[in-house]
């Protein structure tokens, strides 16, 4: 995607981002409106208030309205608040629009953006905070009540897509670690897939599968396409989107459709449903 850069002029500098910035991570936000990237922000650009963002991303474009070196007020914590002071805002858009689908697809863009910032500053989806986190307002309000966890998990796949890409030839992400390293990693696979810790045999199973020359999205998409694992997926796309617990029929039906479907593609496909009225 392209970033389209459409800055604020210099002379605004003073009331929207008076500061330099060395970001520490990204704070996310919602516009609770239903406009477009470009109308939110012209309008940004065009008043006089305080209130500034980095980048507006709609279901089409990603545009820039701040330097990224300057820091933005959005957080809601203050003159010295880090949210303010240390971070990159981006505002989603159209996140009451009629048409659930332009957000969705906004998220995606913003994924996107999330994913290409984290790789540019080294950060992971543990540095993406929400606007609540800093204030308690609640924004990104739209994002909070699909889940949180699903966006983070969308980054998480456009960081790994990206990654793959710059790095093709890349194998063998675990030459170098240690036997420690290896268990850290296998046992962060069970909470993520799982919600649960690891056990002895599964700890040693995947241990076992782990080898030198073995990547490690290899190994985490073989983690993840374990039955055990999907259902989990499953039960957690169902209290997000659909906001109850999955029938057994569903949580079968799906269980098996995930086997070669990603939980990105799950969520859409309940996202629709929901939209339906077709539970
Ligand atoms: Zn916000």
């Amino acid at each position: 995607m392209d970033i389209i850069k459409n800055l604020i002029p210099k002379e605004k500098y003073s009331i929207k981002c008076p500061y330099s910035l060395s970001p520490i991570g990204i704070t996310v936000h919602n516009t609770a409106n239903s406009a477009s990237a470009a109308n939110e922000i012209a309008y940004m650009e065009r008043n006089d208030k305080e209130t500034s963002y980095h980048f507006a991303v709609d279901e089409k474009e990603i545009i820039q309205a701040l330097p990224l070196d300057r820091n933005g007020w959005h957080a809601g914590d203050g003159a010295t608040g880090s949210g303010n002071r240390r971070t990159i805002a981006i505002e989603i858009c159209r996140s009451t629009s009629d048409d659930l689908n332009l957000f969705i697809q906004a998220e995606k863009n913003a994924a996107w953006l999330c994913a290409s910032l984290c790789l540019q500053y080294g950060w992971s989806t543990k540095d993406i905070y929400t606007h609540q986190h800093w204030s308690g307002k609640n924004c990104p309000h739209k994002t909070l009540e699909l889940g949180w966890d699903r966006f983070l998990a969308m980054v998480e796949q456009n960081m790994t897509e990206m990654s793959r890409k710059t790095e093709p030839e890349k194998k063998g992400d675990f030459e170098g670690m240690t036997a420690e390293q290896k268990k850290a990693y296998v046992k962060g696979l069970y909470v993520t897939y799982t919600g649960r810790q690891a056990d002895p045999s599964g700890l040693n199973y995947w241990m076992d599968q782990i080898g030198d020359q073995t990547a490690l999205i290899d190994i985490e998409k073989a983690f993840s396409n374990q039955e055990e694992c999907r259902k989990y997926a499953v039960k957690n796309a169902y209290r997000n989107v659909m906001k109850r617990e999955a029938d057994s029929t569903g949580l079968k039906y799906w269980t098996d459709w995930l086997k070669k479907h990603t939980a990105a593609e799950l969520y859409d496909q309940l996202v629709a449903l929901k939209k339906k009225g077709n539970k």
